[in-house]
């Protein structure tokens, strides 16, 4: 069974998330962890999160990603930025122990002139100082297209920031095929080859999730705007080979395409018809 979902608002909470899965047919579902723009997050309502997990244990929903505020930049040339990641990302993840055993995604962040190496250094850093052997949640860093001074915009800065973690095992990767097509990575036309380069360089096992997002731009234009699925350049036929790809059978897969509701739950029975 494929398991696939969307990006959903998480204002009310996540029962209220589970249930808009459900009825969308989707079996698990993104959010984000706090305003996407960033500021405070909500008190955790820990009777929700109750009635939660035993509403998804009956609606087969076993696994969810929360994505952390974009706006989050942990490689920021500005102590003070660098800080506010720190402390929202561990706050993050203090709450997400009240739903163990998911995934919490961010994007690596922008050096914004400093270099990619500064960046690096400036990621691993923040995590060293984060991660605990306790944790329950597994962190991923996506795969960016490189817009601007993006730091991840290949497998090989991935892999450089991972190399720097202490606690590896609590690390893991999404990849964004929006993102991968736009940082000139040929998923259309070399899509296997694309597979086997992430292997080599990051290694299959530590990819934790998937971002199903057709692109509006051409191949390595490194831009990053999302299309609906079959309305941009990556295209249906290649979308259908990620899901089905046997390398990468078994993730989830999230869509973060430009829909309401009745566009996504389209989107998602699109794809279970064909998925096989
Ligand atoms: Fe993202
Ligand atoms: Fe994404
Ligand atoms: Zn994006």
């Amino acid at each position: 069974m494929l398991t696939i979902g969307c990006h959903l608002s998480s204002s009310k909470g996540y029962l209220a998330m589970g249930k808009t899965a459900v009825s969308i047919d989707a079996n698990t579902f993104q959010f984000f962890t706090r305003n996407p723009r960033g500021g405070n997050a909500k008190a955790l309502d820990e009777t929700d999160v109750k009635d939660y997990l035993t509403y998804a244990a009956q609606h087969g929903i076993n696994h969810i990603l929360a994505h952390a505020p974009y706006t989050l930049n942990g490689c920021s040339a500005d102590e003070h930025l660098r800080d506010f990641a720190r402390r929202t990302m561990e706050d993050d993840l203090r709450r997400l122990e009240f739903t163990p055993g998911n995934c919490y995604n961010f994007h690596p962040g922008s050096h914004v002139g400093q270099g990619v190496e500064a960046g690096v250094a400036y990621i691993s850093d923040m995590l060293n100082q984060i991660l605990t052997p306790q944790h329950q949640t597994t962190v991923l860093l996506e795969t960016m297209s490189g817009k601007g001074s993006e730091v991840g915009r290949n497998f090989e800065e991935l892999r450089e920031i991972l190399d720097r973690v202490q606690l590896s095992d609590k690390m893991g990767v999404c990849l964004d095929t929006c993102h991968v097509w736009d940082g000139g990575y040929d998923i259309v036309n070399h899509l296997d080859e694309v597979l086997d380069e992430f292997d080599r360089v990051i290694g299959l096992k530590r990819l934790k999730a998937v971002h199903l997002n057709d692109s509006m731009n051409d191949l390595g234009s490194h831009k990053d705007r999302h299309a609906k699925l079959g309305e941009g350049k990556i295209g249906l036929e290649a979308l259908t080979r990620v899901v089905n790809h046997p390398a990468l059978s078994g993730l989830p897969f999230y869509l973060e395409t430009p829909n309401e509701l009745d566009g996504y739950a389209r989107e998602i029975r699109m794809m279970r018809e064909r998925y096989h």
